[in-house]
Formats: structure tokens, sequence, C-alpha cells
């Protein structure tokens, strides 16, 4: 080997630690310089566009603390008329939701009832209907643009008959035909809602689950969550129901199921924080699918607002950061406006300002709704103090 080849390949090694080095500083430059971004602004908003590339954000500099992902809104009433679909859509934008699952609801009343919600005419039985989820499609379809550009709009099929399987694939085949691919959620269902008794909807009875399998397989085959809504129990006896969501969770252990409203209800709210909490954490380590929301303004009216309840269910939610949705669970009634939905989001969101940056990248700003329905190219800022 001669002297000659000896110094080019010097050479080449010097050159090649040169750009080594180089890339290196330009790769530590962009991740800090989106750090100094957000520290030189005064307080950020966060848009969809701050979720396309790595990016960290001091949690006091963020405006608003209130959560970006609406995981349960419900654009269509028990019964009566709904805000137009435009309107409801800035309801969300104008409290900076980037992201959001648009639900019928599980079950209406008659189209000739004069009533807005089911307590409002008790004995009127409520029925499970695909009417909503089409006038969702519509809408969708007519004002995606909309949301399109800057928001994550997914919609959810909620028409599904828990007492009559057997008729799911069909209604879901028809959804197909007409909105190919559009619906990529299902729910909120109603597995067990207490107070709907009232109105002629009864829990589904236990046996009836395991003829929900080809429905489920389908779901499951299309990774398409499902949204339940399952009393624990009432007050008088915690937990009368539980083994009802049991056998589902049981049956179905491959499929994405969300819990909503952790199981709480109106009906249920004197169960023990502690005794409670065992409860959902029973389930969330045997069923690596599941997931809870903590949907409805109940979970604050009742719990989150009572300092000595909320410290109990705070190391929980830290513990459980990527198993946890959240959402308003606004019903959008003709009587429903802005400033309610304002509210709606104020209240359900109150908890997140006690739990650790971890949890709030993943609950708040959207982490988890990412990761389950797999959007790819979208990442939730890292949050520091
Ligand atoms: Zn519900």
């Amino acid at each position: 080997m001669g002297i000659k080849n000896i110094k080019n390949i010097k050479n080449i090694k010097n050159t090649l630690i040169l750009l080594i080095t180089i890339s290196l500083i330009y790769y530590i430059f962009n991740k800090y310089k989106n750090y100094i971004n957000y520290k030189n602004y005064n307080k950020k908003i966060l848009t969809l566009n701050d979720y396309k590339k790595y990016n960290v954000i001091k949690r006091s500099n963020l405006k608003n603390m209130n959560y970006v992902v609406d995981t349960n809104v419900h654009f269509r009433p028990y019964g009566g008329e709904a805000n137009n679909f435009s309107k409801t859509i800035n309801f969300l934008r104008n409290s900076n939701i980037l992201m959001c699952i648009i639900t019928g609801i599980g079950q209406r009343l008659p189209l000739d009832s004069k009533c807005h919600y089911y307590l409002d005419c008790p004995g009127v039985p409520v029925k499970p209907s695909i009417i909503n989820d089409v006038l969702n499609a519509v809408d969708y379809k007519e004002y995606r643009h909309l949301f399109e550009n800057d928001m994550i709009v997914i919609l959810s099929m909620s028409f599904l008959d828990l007492h009559k399987p057997e008729k799911i694939p069909l209604f879901i085949e028809l959804l197909d035909n007409e909105f190919p691919g559009l619906f990529k959620c299902v729910g909120e269902v109603n597995l067990c809602k207490e107070i709907l008794i009232n109105n002629k909807v009864s829990c589904i009875p236990k046996e009836i689950i395991p003829k929900w399998k080809s429905f489920m397989k389908f779901l499951e085959i299309r990774k398409l969550p499902i949204i339940i809504h399952s009393d624990i129990g009432n007050n008088n006896n915690n937990l009368k129901y539980i083994d009802l969501f049991k056998t589902v969770c049981d049956l179905y252990p491959n499929n994405k199921i969300i819990w909503t409203h952790m199981g709480l209800s109106k009906e249920l709210t004197n169960m023990e924080p502690y005794e409670h909490l065992n409860i959902v954490s029973t389930f969330l380590d045997k069923y690596p699918n599941l997931y809870i929301d903590i949907t409805w303004r109940i979970l604050y009216d009742n719990i989150f607002k009572y300092k000595n309840k909320r410290d109990i269910y705070i190391p929980f939610i830290n513990k459980y950061y990527n198993r946890i949705l959240p959402g308003t669970d606004f019903v959008n009634s003709i009587l429903k406006n802005q400033e309610i939905y304002k509210l709606e989001h104020d209240l359900t969101s109150y908890i997140l300002n006690f739990v650790d940056n971890n949890a709030y990248r993943h609950i708040a700003l959207g982490q988890n709704f990412i990761n389950i329905f797999e959007l790819k190219g979208l990442t939730a800022p890292y949050v520091i103090d």
C-alpha cells in the first residue's frame, strides 16, 4: 500500500467525521429550534401543524389548558332538531378542539316526538336508529371542506341495536355501501344505561352478548374501536351490572373497547373512590385493548371538583396515562349553544390541570387518540414545565 493510498483513506475518514458532526449539529439544532420557537411564544394555541413535527412545549405557555380532543360529541340529539353541522363544528373550533369523534346517539325518540331529551318524555320508548348516522354522514361529506385542513374528524356509527345483534352486519354493509370507509369508530352504544329503563330500554341480557360475535369480529378486523356505555351499578347496589361489562371484555378481548364515563352515571354517585378505582384498574390490567373515557360533566359534578376525591384519582390517571380519553359528551340539540359547549368542555377538562406532563400529553393533547386510530404522521407535542 503506497503513502498516497494511506493519505486518501485518512482524507475519507476525516470527511466522514466532519459529515457526521455536521448532521449531528443540524439534528440537535432542529430539535432545539422547535423548543426555542415555543419559548418565544407568549401564549400558544396549538394547531394541527404542531403535530406534524417533533415539538416540545412548556406547559405554562399553553394559552388554554383544556383538552384539544373531544372523543364523545353527539352531533344529534335524542329527539327534535339539532344545531346544524357547520355551526356545531364551530362550537368545537372556538374551543380549540383539533380532533374529535362525532357520534349520533345510541337510541332516539320517535321522529314525531316533541322532546329533545329522553328525561323530558318518560314512558316514551327510545329506539336504536340508523337515521342519526345517515344524517351525520351526509353532513360530513357536504361540510368536510370546513374542517379537513385543520381538524381530524372521526365519524362513529351509533345505530347498533345490541339486543338484536343478528341485524347489525346488514346495517354496517348498508352504511359501507353508501359511505365507503367513512365510519372509523362505533358508539356510543348502551350495554346498560339504567336510566333508560324509564324509556323502555333494558340492559342487554347476558345471554345475548355471545351473539355479538359476528359484528365484533368485523370491528376487530377493521380495527374499529367501540365506545360502550355500561353502568357499573346504581346507588342501591353499586356492582349490580358489572358482570355484563366483564362478559363483553372476556368474550371480545381483541376488540378495542372504550368504556365511557369510567362506568359511572347519575344513578351511581356514592361509590367509594378507592373501590371504584380498584374495579377500573383491575379491568385495565386484565384487558390490554380496553380504554376508558372521562367524558360527561357528571364526573366533575360528583368527583373531580372535590379535592379529597380528586386527589385519589390523579395518581390513577397518571399511572394509566395511555388508556384514557377525554371529551364532553355534549348532546347537540337545538336548545344547546356555544356557551354550553364551552362550559362542558371547561368542566370535563378541569381534572387535567392536575395530572403530570406525560398524562397531559397523552390525554389532553391527544397522543392516545392518535394511537387508537393509528393516525400516521402526527405526534402530540412533548410537554415540559
Ligand atoms: Zn354515555
